[in-house]
């Protein structure tokens, strides 16, 4: 089913979700929760209005938002790729529902091979919820990040510091600890819960994944809170720069003894499977990462042009060149995707992207976002951290100096140009930075992954071959 983004409001409003900002508990209109909705509502109004964004699904019979599909050949994965793109570009935020995507395109080979394996029925629980996700077309999200506690020592040395089972029973598991950096945890319908890293042996309490449900007991979602979010609840019209779908907001998801069915556990103390879990995931969400990043990049080339003309600098050919180098790197990280999904590989029924030139996108990827931040602050000029606020442009006494002081070119009006100032303001200083250098794991991980896969062999041998050693 495909539904409109007023009908997953609705829907979403109708739970009863423990969340918490500021030390308040809050609602889904609270100023720094609504954004998160408007930017998932979008997900779905986009869904409708393009058939290659709602793929026809043969376990269900009917369309699913792609976010909610098992890719099954190249183009599926090129479609998934140029929805974020589109998302990012025009939501200039996260999208929320890709690590949800990236879940369910991970355990469904994952828990196939388990299956294979052991002769359990993991796959199937795993199909009869994704059955209800596309029915319904869930929103659905991943939390894989525990809080980790001392990183020199091990999960058994410091439990609470990893989600873990408390309690075996009859009817499923109880189980405790925090998920962290969850982007969008608190707006979804289904948070699937994956684990952090690889266990060996003995820490098989920690070797899970599962999903929570809004019916779930036990669970609360604590709000992160920079600047951006202040400004959030400072209210205004446009002073918070992407006043409709906000920062990338994240969130801390502490489950305190929650109670999960066993027909919503996927990977039960398994060490094997939680290695095929997490590098489908990383894999997957590390490319998806990257056609994400080029919307990124394509919304700052936008602010960046649009703020040349608010300043008459457009037809400076060193400024004008930067943004022709914006363009390139977008291309070039969207174009590492696209070569990833079309060199990709079967995997149990289901396509997955190349696996070094996923790793290779996060790495391109974060280069290229820091030189596009780079090039948009230094286009913009200063303004964008030191202007006055959209209150002191309508303040009644300052408001005609700031009308005056704050115009530039003839074509804007002052409150046009501070709108794109704070724009700017939002992207070199929001969360978004630090978003792309670790979302999807930090480039070490993915450095280690390149190390790992890289076949050196063959290009030593071409070269001793070229040299006759
Ligand atoms: C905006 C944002 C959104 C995110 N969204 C999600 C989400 O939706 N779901 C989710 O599960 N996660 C999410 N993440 C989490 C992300 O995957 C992590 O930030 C990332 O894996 C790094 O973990 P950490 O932040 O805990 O860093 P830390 O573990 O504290 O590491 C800090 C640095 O030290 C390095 N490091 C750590 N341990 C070692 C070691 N033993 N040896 C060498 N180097 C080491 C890391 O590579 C990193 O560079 C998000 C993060 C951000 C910033």
């Amino acid at each position: 089913m495909i539904i409109s983004g007023e009908e997953y409001v609705k829907r979403l409003k109708s739970y009863d979700r423990e969340i918490y900002a500021k030390g308040e508990k809050v609602d889904f209109d609270h100023p720094n929760v609504k954004p998160v909705v408007n930017a998932i509502a979008y997900t779905y109004e986009l869904a409708k209005k393009n058939d290659a964004y709602k793929p026809y699904s043969d376990l269900v019979g009917e369309e699913v938002n792609r976010l909610n599909y098992v890719n099954k050949t190249p183009e599926d994965l090129i479609a998934r790729y140029d929805y974020q793109r589109e998302l990012s570009l025009r939501l200039a935020t996260c999208n929320y529902r890709c690590t949800g995507c990236d879940a369910i395109n991970a355990l469904y080979p994952a828990t196939k091979a388990l299956d294979e394996r052991l002769g359990t029925d993991y796959h199937q629980r795993f199909l009869s919820l994704l059955k209800e996700i596309q029915k319904n077309d869930y929103a659905c999200t991943a939390a894989l990040t525990d809080t980790k506690g001392d990183r020199k020592k091990r999960p058994k040395e410091q439990r609470e510091a990893y989600v873990h089972v408390v309690e075996k029973r009859d009817d499923g598991i109880v189980v405790s600890g925090a998920k962290i950096h969850q982007s969008g945890a608190l707006a979804a319908d289904v948070n699937f819960v994956l684990p952090t890293q690889t266990f060996k042996e003995g820490e098989e309490e920690f070797a899970l994944a599962f999903a929570v449900l809004p019916e779930d007991e036990g669970v609360m979602y604590v709000l992160q809170n920079t600047g951006v979010q202040a400004k959030f609840r400072e209210g205004g019209e446009f002073e918070m720069g992407n006043p409709k779908y906000g920062d990338r907001t994240t969130c801390m998801v502490i489950f305190d003894e929650v109670f999960i069915p066993w027909e919503r556990v996927f990977v039960f103390e398994d060490l094997k499977a939680v290695r095929d879990v997490l590098t489908y995931f990383a894999i997957s969400h590390r490319c998806a990462g990257a056609a994400c990043k080029a919307g990124f990049i394509d919304s700052m080339t936008g602010a960046a042009s649009l703020m040349l003309k608010a300043n008459g600098l457009e037809n400076v050919p060193i400024l004008r060149q930067k943004l022709g180098e914006m363009v390139g790197v977008s291309e070039a990280t969207y174009a590492i995707a696209i070569g990833a999904a079309a060199k990709g590989y079967d995997a149990k029924g289901s396509w997955q992207p190349n696996q070094l030139m996923a790793n290779a996108g996060k790495i391109v990827g974060v280069e290229g976002f820091n030189k596009v931040i780079m090039h948009l602050a230094d286009i913009a000029g200063g303004i964008p951290v030191t202007a006055p606020s959209e209150f002191d442009l309508k303040n009644e006494k300052l408001g005609k100096y700031l009308q005056n002081y704050l115009k530039a070119s003839e074509d804007f009006t002052a409150e046009e140009r501070l709108k794109i100032i704070k724009f700017i303001e939002f992207w070199v200083t929001s969360s978004h930075l630090l978003g792309a250098i670790h979302g999807g794991g930090s480039p070490a991980a993915s450095i280690i992954f390149l190390q790992y896969l890289a076949d050196l062999k063959s290009r030593e041998e071409a070269v001793k071959n070229n040299l006759d050693l």
